[in-house]
């Protein structure tokens, strides 16, 4: 653990630019309460598996609420993201299917499919002839495309389109990781897959995490009913797992309930985000929340994101083995609640620092 987190009166005076809290829903007063009436309702703990006593109503509702934002046909709610994607991946492939992973997705992608027993390609970054050949040329009858749809590390986006386009002319299934795009990407942050047209596609498995935009915890798989139903009889991340916190729940629903109000977050979070890849003079456009500034070697990187800390901005810092040897980095996540001032203030920051660093 790099950091203990101290409680929030001690932080205050520092810029957040290093949580995933990208729209600044995590102590929002509304989703705060949306915690503490869940507890009341259904304790502080959800007591077993979701299979045995650890299921409410709320869980159901969040499932369809979130279904109905993202414009797919149902969810099922998993304790983590992590749970999500390991549940999605592993319950659907064996050892006649193949799955075809892009190199940098996230880790808990890695860990599903090397956990699922399918035998894996690992395709470069956004490669679409290697992922085409991999699925047209395979001797399985199965087939996964697995991909964050907005890459962690970097901030860039998946080729959704032409990957579905793929996965339609190969009969494979895409499963698309929209940890990083709900609540930024897609009309009102309703997510890429959204924005491109492919939420709700019968081949088209969505995974995300309640933990960032949505400012809670917990996981999801947004999918047609018939995936639903066989990832609660199969996916042992479900089965063998505690079902979400009540509080979690709560939390997530009030979030979602406070986005479809406030669609304007998700177009604040981005136009933040140009603000600080202006200011740490990153030339590509972001496309998401993340802004990353590749420094080059990891000492160099740490000194950087010490030094930002020491004059009040908190960023993140990548180092192998998140990212590539000699493409350690500043993370930098913007937020939808950034002021004006802490705007002009990180601008300033960074600007010193990163001068003293090039
Ligand atoms: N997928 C991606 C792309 C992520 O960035 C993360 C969190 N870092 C996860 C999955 C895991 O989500 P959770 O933290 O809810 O387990």
């Amino acid at each position: 653990m790099q950091r203990v987190l101290r409680p929030r009166h001690e932080h205050d005076a520092m810029i957040d630019l290093a949580s995933n809290d990208y729209l600044g829903l995590s102590r929002h007063p509304e989703v705060i309460d949306g915690a503490i009436e869940a507890v009341r309702a259904w304790g502080a703990g959800s007591t077993g598996s979701r299979l045995v006593t650890g299921d409410t109503d709320a869980h159901q509702q969040l499932e369809q609420e979130l279904a109905a934002f993202t414009g797919a046909a149902t969810g099922l709610v998993f304790a983590t993201g992590y749970a999500a994607n390991l549940g999605a991946v592993t319950a659907l492939s064996d050892r006649d299917t193949l799955v075809v992973s892009d190199r940098t997705n996230h880790a808990s992608l890695v860990d599903a499919c090397r956990l699922s027993r399918a035998r894996t390609e690992i395709v470069a970054h956004r490669d679409l002839d290697a992922m085409r050949d991999a699925l047209e040329e395979r001797d399985e009858e199965r087939a996964l495309l697995v991909t964050d749809s907005v890459f962690s590390a970097d901030g860039d986006l998946a080729p959704l389109r032409a990957m579905h386009a793929i996965c339609r002319a190969t009969d494979a299934v895409l499963i698309a990781d929209e940890a990083h795009g709900v609540g930024v990407r897609g009309d009102g942050g309703r997510g890429l897959l959204q924005e491109c047209g492919l939420a709700g596609e019968p081949d088209v498995i969505i995974t995300l995490t309640l933990s960032k935009a949505l400012g809670s915890q917990g996981g999801m798989v947004l999918a047609d009913e018939k995936v639903r139903d066989h990832l609660i009889n199969t996916a042992r991340s479900f089965i063998f797992d505690t079902g979400l916190a009540p509080a979690s729940v709560g939390a997530a629903r009030a979030a979602l309930r406070v986005l479809r109000r406030e669609p304007e977050r998700a177009t604040a979070v981005l136009d933040h985000a140009r603000a600080l890849a202006a200011a740490a003079d990153v030339t590509e456009i972001p496309e998401s929340a993340v802004v990353s500034v590749v420094l080059g070697d990891a000492a160099t990187a740490v000194a950087a994101a010490e030094r930002c800390a020491a004059l009040g901005v908190r960023v993140g810092c990548f180092r192998p083995p998140s990212v590539p040897a000699g493409t350690s980095r500043l993370r930098l996540t913007a937020r939808a609640d950034l002021t004006t001032h802490e705007i002009d203030t990180v601008v300033e920051v960074l600007r010193a620092v990163l001068g003293e660093n090039r």
